[in-house]
């Protein structure tokens, strides 16, 4: 699934490509996404010109001067640049949006959970954006932020850290991940993780975010010259996927748990 990582190099990976441009017409082939893609878009979107693109929690959002798209990958979805005028599309190539200097972006997601959404208003005061918690990678998800949101929560840690309304786009791996780093268990009862340990958790949130982001950067080109099959970079982790290995600190063996329906990795050594 595309996490906040992935999500940030496509909105850095199309930008250069789509800012300033103008917009010639959007091919819309398939209107099932999560929500219906609006067919009005056919009339609406040729001739604006792109202002900006920006991103919040695991949303893309194109400033198109009469309005905003608002873009979600959903479970499987893709954004690359098309190489070619004449590549033909699969099936599971829903839209391609077209500018006048004949920039292609073109949209794959097979699960056909993502969703492309207009909206004339801020986006940033959408249903589905404003009540979204901090941007991990801003100033204002810190120690205290962070203390004073879980000190009346007794669930888990693992479980407050990814919800959105705590922090958002902090997806499966990512949490697990920043939990191995600060010493932390998944299990461990919110407000009994000291203040310490949580500005551990949130210098840890924030590097293996950024770590994930430079990764992926790194094979931008690559990714959106190819064929987009999947393009998104397989790091290695710490914990994440590796129940009944050794741990790389320790040897202990990794341990799984399933927490909200999600599988749980760590170290029962290292993380308390
Ligand atoms: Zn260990």
């Amino acid at each position: 699934m595309p996490e906040l990582p992935e999500v940030e190099i496509t909105k850095r990976g199309i930008e250069p490509f789509l800012v300033g441009q103008t917009i010639e017409k959007i091919v819309l082939r398939n209107l099932k996404l999560r929500w219906p893609i609006p067919k009005k878009l056919r009339t609406i979107l040729p001739s604006l010109k792109i202002r900006s693109i920006e991103r919040r929690a695991k949303y893309i959002l194109i400033d198109c001067s009469a309005g905003w798209l608002i873009i979600h990958l959903g479970m499987s979805g893709s954004l690359r640049l098309l190489s070619s005028l004449n590549e033909a599309p699969t099936k599971h190539d829903h839209y391609d949006l077209y500018t006048t200097n004949n920039t292609i972006i073109r949209y794959r997601d097979p699960r056909k959970f993502g969703a492309l959404i207009w909206t004339t208003g801020n986006p940033y005061d959408h249903r589905l954006i404003k009540h979204l918690g901090p941007e991990p990678l801003s100033e204002e998800f810190n120690r205290e932020f962070l203390y004073q949101k879980l000190r009346s929560k007794s669930s888990k840690i693992k479980l407050q850290i990814m919800n959105n309304q705590v922090v958002t786009g902090v997806g499966n791996i990512y949490a697990n991940e920043s939990l191995f780093h600060a010493g932390i268990s998944p299990i461990r009862q919110a407000n009994k993780v000291t203040r310490p340990k949580l500005e551990l958790l949130i210098v840890a949130i924030k590097a293996t975010l950024e770590r994930a982001i430079c990764a992926g950067g790194s094979s931008l080109q690559d990714f959106y010259l190819t064929d987009g099959s999947t393009g998104y970079f397989q790091q290695q982790y710490m914990v994440y996927g590796r129940a009944g290995k050794p741990c790389h600190k320790c040897k202990t063996t990794i341990k799984s748990v399933i927490l909200g329906q999600r599988s749980s990795f760590y170290c029962p050594k290292c993380q308390k």
